[in-house]
């Protein structure tokens, strides 16, 4: 299959297709290829009540399940489709190595699949970078909306990537959400445009190095034909840009929060401005929207408003769009969320900051903070973080699997911040994180949880980790009422 093919050039008919991972992505993925006519075996390492109820849908359907067996590669296999968190150092992917076997992800197989249904396939703007993508995908997309676009925010967030390929709904330009993990199995992908936001270790145990993790974001702006879109904050994602292969007149945009170069969007005296999508760039430069219509206008918010704004403009979207589009959006919940005041001590719902350059982010926010940290640290260091934040930390309070590692940064460079080590995972844990973070504060203090850490030692998702924080803060803020 030749890397430029879509899905209505391929014969899935009699393709022995092997799904990788029952799931989010693996059962649409298996359901939409039988339907191909494809022969397909899913594989997946549970063999728990909900994989094999699962399994029993799709065996019904006349798809083959092997449960509690994803290491081994059926041997007439011809293409591998994977859940894009399955790690590339699994068997399965190094049988298929040996084999010749491709191996897609949700992404490639979208991507694919785009077109198949008989519909002009919509163009996809794409982004990435270790944090914002979620924000930015949707002020995009508000963006879009604003400017009469059939459009919506997809791929890592609210609808699969395969439903909006495939779905009823026709659309004019997709604002796609991409993870490293996609990316990293998303060998034909060609977006239109696409943004790297940033570039901060993260999910490093999964890619085995840092250079890895880059290369596999970087790979979002492999063919893209109007604009590449880079932070100039953050050179490796220029230097990303320059390593890509685009199409011919593709152009490099940078954004920055400062007055912005040719080519660039940027901030001047309160209003963000469009230096690259004009007549004359030398000279002149468009206004777009005021700083103060971006929610809410932190300064790592605004960097993802100037990002979402290029790639609308790379598609031709008008000025007074972005300024609606940016008007009109809401930020999702558990990123930055004031939960409550009590006792003049404010309390924020940073859930979301599951890694140290988020939480960077959230702590630069604030003057005086009683941080809440800890998790699982997915192979991160804290001495920089801390480093950082120390003058500006009332207390800490630690929880989680890895919060040892936390409290040996705060050892080593902010001694004299008082930590509270919490040691217990059950339900009442947060609730007593609150309490003793409360303890610690003081009349316009902020009681942020931002962990810095994925929370999966100790909750579902960091939805319900910032759940039961919100709820903690409530119940507080309703006794003392
Ligand atoms: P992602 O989808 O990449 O995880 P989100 O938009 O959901 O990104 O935000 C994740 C976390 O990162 C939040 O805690 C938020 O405060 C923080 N954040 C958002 N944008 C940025 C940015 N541009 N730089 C650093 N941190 C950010």
């Amino acid at each position: 299959m030749g890397s430029q093919e879509v899905s209505s050039t391929v014969d899935w008919q009699g393709k022995h297709v092997t799904i990788a991972g029952l799931g989010v992505s693996g059962i649409p993925a298996a359901r939409a290829l039988h339907e191909r006519g494809a022969l397909v075996t899913v594989v997946n390492d549970g063999d728990d009540e909900r994989a094999r109820a699962q399994a029993a849908e799709l065996e019904a359907l006349g798809i083959t399940v092997r449960l509690g067996d994803g290491a081994t590669l059926p041997p007439s296999t011809e293409l591998v489709v994977t859940a894009p968190g399955w790690q590339p150092d699994k068997p399965l992917f190094l049988a298929a190595a040996e084999a010749g076997v491709p191996v897609w992800g949700d992404v490639e197989l979208a991507w694919r699949l785009r077109g198949d249904n008989g519909r002009e396939p919509a163009p996809w703007l794409a982004v990435t970078g270790t944090n914002g993508k979620t924000t930015t995908v949707r002020m995009l997309a508000s963006i879009l909306e604003a400017a009469g676009l059939r459009t919506a925010a997809v791929g890592n967030i609210g609808v699969s990537l395969l439903d909006a390929v495939l779905g009823e709904t026709e659309y004019d330009v997709l604002a796609v959400e991409l993870s490293s993990y996609q990316l990293h199995w998303a060998p034909s992908l060609r977006a239109h445009s696409a943004a790297v936001l940033n570039l901060a270790p993260d999910h490093l145990d999964w890619h085995g190095s840092m250079a890895a993790y880059a290369a596999d974001k970087g790979r979002v702006y492999e063919g893209n034909t109007v604009a590449c879109v880079y932070n100039v904050a953050d050179p490796a994602t220029e230097d990303l840009v320059r390593e890509a292969d685009v199409e011919e007149g593709c152009r490099a945009i940078g954004f920055t929060l400062g007055a912005p170069g040719p080519s660039q969007l940027g901030v001047v005296d309160g209003i963000l401005v469009d230096r690259a999508f004009v007549a004359n760039r030398q000279k002149q430069a468009q206004e777009l929207a005021e700083v103060s219509d971006v929610n809410p206008p932190a300064p790592h918010n605004i960097a993802n408003a100037l990002a979402a704004a290029a790639l609308a403009r790379a598609f031709g979207v008008e000025p007074a769009a972005v300024r609606d589009g940016l008007r009109a959006f809401r930020p999702d919940a558990h990123r930055i969320e004031h939960v409550a005041d009590i006792d003049e001590v404010r309390y924020v719902d940073d859930s979301k900051a599951t890694n140290t350059h988020a939480t960077e982010a959230s702590l630069a926010a604030y003057d005086s903070i009683v941080w809440i940290a800890g998790g699982l640290a997915k192979g991160a260091t804290f001495d920089e973080l801390v480093t950082g934040a120390a003058k500006r930390l009332r207390g800490v309070v630690l929880i989680g699997a890895d919060r040892a590692l936390i409290r040996e940064a705060l050892t080593r460079h902010a001694p004299e911040v008082p930590v509270v080590d919490l040691d217990r995972t059950d339900t009442g844990a947060m609730s007593e994180a609150v309490a003793r973070a409360a303890e610690l504060a003081r009349p316009g203090d902020t009681v942020l949880l931002a962990p810095a850490c994925a929370s999966m030692d100790m909750f579902t998702n960091y939805n319900k980790r910032g759940e039961a924080f919100a709820d903690a803060v409530r119940a507080r803020a309703d006794e003392s009422a």
